[in-house]
């Protein structure tokens, strides 16, 4: 079998944007063909600058369908005081063009699939090949991660978030709501498909049970129930999917790399999606291995371990920030206890009055 550069395990869109990074510095990539006939993904996703820029770079932002993509202008994040505990961002007051964007899963995932038709170094095949670097990026369930001996260690939540389209009856003009009510969190993003100016795309994290109760309901004692927990805010709200729901958990890759190889996004590092930062780190990883390659000593080649260190180097700090943040909001915004409840809302409050503190939130979770 010839040899490769790189193999790419997993063409999720953390693998398949390896893949295209990868490929355009000239490196020949095997990847693992994408899945042909799957569900279209109800996700959306919030996608900060950093994010962007790569898939700008990679030709895949400019080709996404208009309607799959909706920038952000606004953020309200309500806690369970009502509107006298909200954070309010907006981009024109941290002076950025949006806050963030929200893209449509599926319309992302075929973008990338479409871009590396047309890759002329990328091959698919399923097989394992010999190949100077492999990149895994399998996701949390990670076959090859466990060949490899690495441990990950999950600490489920014991929630599940419900993901689903939805249309208002009153605009969405940019605003991305998020509501935490103890324990569970809701968020509203604007998204123009499947209609423009009135898409949302629902992500509603809840404990387990009380999930399966709500995916139990007809679409219209669900949309009730979501009604009354948004308090209406966004008008009347019209189920336009189906519901998925995906469990949720907390874990981190004890080592990311080895001689070889070197594991990105999920299969990495997993995360609750309350702060919609777990693609930005993938994609974050997908960038910084790709620039470490590009760098490289002439007389390394791609699986030097010295290589890989400096990658997994850079990228401990962000991971493990962005993992202990996203825990600790989760730990206090779903917690019943009066203190909690005291915190979080003075927290809310406080972060709200003090611009540098919201600007450098803002900053770090914009990807800037
Ligand atoms: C409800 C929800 C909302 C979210 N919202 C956001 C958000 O707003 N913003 C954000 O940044 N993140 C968000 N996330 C997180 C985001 O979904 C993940 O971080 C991202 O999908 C990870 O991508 P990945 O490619 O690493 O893994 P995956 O998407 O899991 O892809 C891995 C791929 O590898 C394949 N695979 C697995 N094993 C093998 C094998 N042995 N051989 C070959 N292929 C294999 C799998 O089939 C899959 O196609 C959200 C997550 C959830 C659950």
């Amino acid at each position: 079998m010839k040899p490769f550069a790189i193999q790419v395990h997993g063409s999720g869109i953390v693998g398949m944007a390896a893949a295209l990074a990868l490929s355009r510095q000239g490196l020949t990539v095997a990847m693992t063909p994408p899945a042909a006939a799957r569900e279209a993904d109800l996700r959306a996703y919030a996608l900060n600058a950093a994010s962007v820029a790569l898939l700008d770079s990679l030709k895949v932002w400019s080709a996404l369908p208009a309607d799959a993509r909706t920038p952000v202008y606004d953020m309200r994040i309500e806690g369970d005081a009502g509107m006298a505990s909200a954070l309010r961002f907006s981009a024109w007051q941290q002076q950025v063009r949006e806050l963030a964007w929200i893209v449509d899963a599926a319309a992302l995932e075929a973008g990338l699939a479409a871009a590396l038709r047309y890759a002329s170094h990328v091959e698919f095949t399923a097989e394992p090949v010999p190949a100077g670097l492999q990149v895994v990026a399998e996701g949390k369930a990670s076959a090859t991660r466990e060949l490899l001996g690495v441990v990950f260690e999950r600490h489920d939540y014991g929630q599940r978030a419900i993901a689903a389209r939805l249309v208002a009856s009153e605009p969405h003009q940019g605003l991305a709501r998020q509501w935490f009510r103890a324990p569970d969190i809701l968020a509203l993003l604007p998204l123009d498909r499947p209609q423009p100016g009135h898409g949302l795309a629902l992500v509603w994290s809840l404990p387990s049970e009380r999930a399966a109760a709500l995916l139990a309901l007809d679409e219209r004692a669900f949309e009730a129930e979501l009604m009354q927990a948004t308090h209406s805010a966004a008008g009347e709200l019209r189920l336009a999917s189906a519901r998925a729901a995906w469990p949720l958990a907390l874990a981190r890759a004890e080592r990311v790399c080895g001689p070889g190889w070197v594991l990105v996004g999920d299969a990495a590092h997993l995360m609750h999606p309350l702060a919609g930062q777990g693609l930005n780190l993938g994609l974050a990883d997908v960038a910084t291995l790709a620039r470490v390659m590009a760098e490289r000593e002439p007389w390394r080649s791609l699986g030097d371990i010295r290589l890989l260190e400096r990658h997994a180097c850079e990228r401990e700090t962000p991971t493990r920030a962005m993992l202990g943040v996203t825990d600790a909001l989760l730990q206090l915004f779903s917690h019943p206890s009066p203190w909690a409840k005291e915190l979080r809302n003075r927290g809310l409050g406080l972060v709200n009055a003090a611009t540098p503190l919201k600007r450098w939130f803002t900053g770090r979770a914009l990807g800037l």
